[in-house]
């Protein structure tokens, strides 16, 4: 039997089971690990409690629970328990955990030690939670009941009152909840990735109240033993990883669907990297277990070879036999999927103000722009101020997966969101504000920088600026795809990459691959700031286009040599150095002074970055740069200052310039010494 299991059984988290078999000196490394008949004996004696009978419990699943005596059970409470029948607990007032021992035969310190283990800290006259007192009343085959017509259970009354909701805002700091994990498919093509989700979702429209059609919002929801899982649909690591690229990180849980007849592909394989490279957790299911040339032994083994051990053959990548077809193995998959998420401990705090990114969005005849967003933190409203990528807007009304108005979307919910001024990009993060014009006014400042980033080419990494980035801290790994004519090039070159040392860089293959670039590697290049290698390989048209649209680097080698020795030369900074700009920040003048004797003086608002007085200046008016030089002053109030910081006044003369006008752009940018790469 293996830890989940257990747990699932003695109604406690794997987590919990498996910090309490620490304790006990039971050694397991993930919840997947299996565990000796004779361990299990002694954790259910630990946590069960029921020295009565310590060898009678293992072969048994808890599913029949022997009862201690058939007869009716002695009542300390007569008014609150209900005796004779199938153990039925009526509960009439707060359930004691005195009492409540009392009812399940057992003493107060055994109830108090299996509390314990669900992480409730509870004395033995305090009062426990109805779902508890049913939790832990199920597994000693005592049916906990509301009394019909009851006042609501009344240890904590979840509804929140709209009051507490505003009391709560200010204390929600650390106020976190668990929250469903998001989920996307990957896989290769014709593996059956959207063949699954459309199960998913079937299956839960047929078991909705509505009976009705799921809306094609981006991502949906679907409930699985009364708890919620996201799934993103569009399925593949090209979404994925697009999505990643423009900076919104959404999957938790990556299913990868591997079919049983084809087993691992290319894209398989390429599905995985993209979602190491992401970092997050991967469940495997191997599809289309319903044909008869279907061989999950033979998937297990190939996922072996690349380095991810199945679970049942020791290692902790969770395989489910499927079929989107038959829908065989579904449950379990769904099952899988939530025990993942336990085991991550996804939190956030629905209590505070909401912000996610946008995971579709387009202009819709008569409803005007709208976009769909998906949660990861707080809970959006009906009539939040909104700014979302460089637009903004106030939620007119929200629609979730199934069609319906809601009023509120909390962590990981998807909702359509009608009401903003324009249409916002995929991807890109949105924030609830406190007002309708704080919305706009950063909407607008980031109007003015999207401008200015326009000019400028996207700064990624490129060998030529990986020491500057190290010497920021921001960057200490060189993040390489490497793709190359063959496997065997591919290994030789991967082997001697692997083989140069360098105290200040480490090497990290993001992707390595046969074959040449495409725009799938550009994708995950963006997201992982990486640059791409060739070896005898080209890059495909679109790559190309796509590498000079974001800013990645692409170096093409056709000796190995080459390839091998300027990477270790940019690794380890022996290049020539280099100058170059690196812009610090940027700020709008709001107003322009004259000055009698000093000529005028450009009141300034930082807007974003900071503004230094040793820094170098370029004026930018709409398009243009109009001035380029050094600052002459900068003051803060009547002071001197060295720096101001983003959303700080400030006022400033140029050396040699001053035909400032309201609405113009400063840059301020420093010189940097680099090491050079060629
Ligand atoms: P995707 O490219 O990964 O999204 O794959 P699709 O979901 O489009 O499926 C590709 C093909 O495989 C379709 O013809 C599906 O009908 C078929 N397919 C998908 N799942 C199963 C399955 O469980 N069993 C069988 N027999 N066929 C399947």
């Amino acid at each position: 039997m293996r830890i989940f299991e257990l747990a699932k059984e003695l109604n406690i988290s794997s987590k919990d089971l498996l910090a309490k078999l620490r304790a006990m000196g039971i050694e397991a490394p993930n919840h997947m690990s299996a565990l000796a008949d004779e361990q299990i004996a002694q954790v259910r004696e630990a946590v069960g409690g029921k020295p009565a009978k310590p060898e009678a419990a293992p072969e048994k699943p808890a599913a029949a629970p022997e009862q201690p005596e058939p007869a009716p059970p002695a009542t300390p409470e007569p008014e609150k328990v209900e005796p004779p029948a199938e153990n039925v607990y009526i509960v009439k007032g707060p359930i004691i955990v005195k009492e409540f021992a009392d009812v399940l035969k057992l003493k107060p310190n055994q109830l108090i030690a299996e509390l314990m283990m669900m992480n409730i800290f509870a004395a033995i006259n305090a009062t426990i939670d109805f779902k508890v007192a049913q939790k832990v009343g199920e597994k000693h085959g005592v049916k906990v009941e509301q009394e019909k017509a009851a006042p609501p259970p009344p240890p904590p009354p979840p509804p929140p009152s709209k009051k507490k909701e505003k009391k709560e805002e200010e204390e929600a700091k650390g106020g976190e909840e668990l929250r469903p994990p998001v989920v996307t498919f990957l896989g290769h093509v014709d593996h059956g990735k959207t063949s699954l989700l459309d199960y998913i979702r079937k299956s839960s429209v047929v078991d909705g109240e509505d009976g009705g059609i799921t809306q094609h919002i981006g991502a949906y929801m679907v409930e699985h033993m009364d708890r919620p899982i996201t799934f993103l649909d569009t399925p593949g690591h090209a979404a994925f990883t697009a999505m990643r690229a423009r900076g919104a990180n959404l999957t938790d849980i990556a299913v990868l669907v591997i079919a049983g007849d084809d087993g691992v592909m290319p894209q398989t394989r390429e599905a995985i990297q993209h979602a190491q490279a992401a970092e997050v957790a991967i469940i495997v299911a191997i599809n289309k277990s319903d044909l008869p040339g279907s061989n999950p032994d033979r998937v297990k083994q190939q996922l072996q070879e690349m380095g991810l051990t199945p679970e049942d053959w020791g290692g902790d990548i969770i395989c489910c036999p499927v079929s989107a077809h038959t829908g065989q193995g579904m449950d379990h998959l769904l099952e899988m999927i939530l025990l993942q998420a336990d085991m991550l401990e996804l939190k956030a705090n629905p209590r505070q103000s909401a912000r996610g990114f946008v995971i579709e969005a387009r202009l819709e005849p008569g409803m005007g722009p709208t976009a769909t967003f998906l949660v990861s933190d707080g809970t959006l409203k009906v009539g939040d101020a909104v700014v979302c990528g460089s637009t903004w807007g106030r939620v007119k009304a929200l629609m979730n997966d199934k069609g319906h108005k809601v009023r509120t979307a909390g962590p990981a919910a998807p909702v359509k969101v009608m009401g903003l001024t324009s249409v916002p990009d995929a991807g890109s993060e949105f924030i609830a504000c406190a007002s309708d014009r704080e919305a706009r006014s950063i909407a607008e400042s980031r109007q003015e920088q999207n401008r200015m980033e326009n000019l400028t080419a996207p700064q990624r990494a490129s060998l030529d600026n990986l020491f500057s980035q190290i010497s920021e801290n921001a960057q200490q790994t060189l993040n390489l795809v490497l793709k190359a004519d063959v496997k065997g090039s591919v290994e030789a070159i991967e082997q001697m990459l692997q083989g140069i040392k360098s105290d200040k860089v480490s090497l990290n293959l993001v992707l390595t691959g046969v074959g040449n670039i495409t725009e799938n590697d550009i994708l995950l290049a963006t997201a992982s700031n990486a640059i791409v290698v060739g070896f005898h390989v080209s890059a495909e048209g679109g790559a190309k286009a796509a590498a000079k649209r974001s800013g990645v680097e692409i170096r093409l080698y056709s000796v190995i040599y080459e390839l091998f020795d300027q990477i270790k030369e940019a690794m380890t900074g022996m290049l020539e150095p280099e100058f170059k700009q690196r812009v610090i920040g940027r700020a709008e003048v709001r107003q322009v002074f004259s000055l009698s004797k000093r000529g005028k003086v450009a009141g300034c608002m930082v807007t974003d970055g900071r503004a230094t007085s040793r820094a170098k200046v370029r004026v930018l008016r709409k398009n243009d740069v109009v001035f380029e030089g050094s600052l002459a002053s900068l003051k803060r109030f009547q002071n001197d200052a060295a720096e101001v910081r983003e959303g700080q006044d400030c006022g400033i003369r140029l050396d040699n310039f001053s035909d400032y006008q309201e609405g113009d752009t400063l840059e301020f940018y420093e010189i940097d010494k680099i090491a050079q790469a060629l």
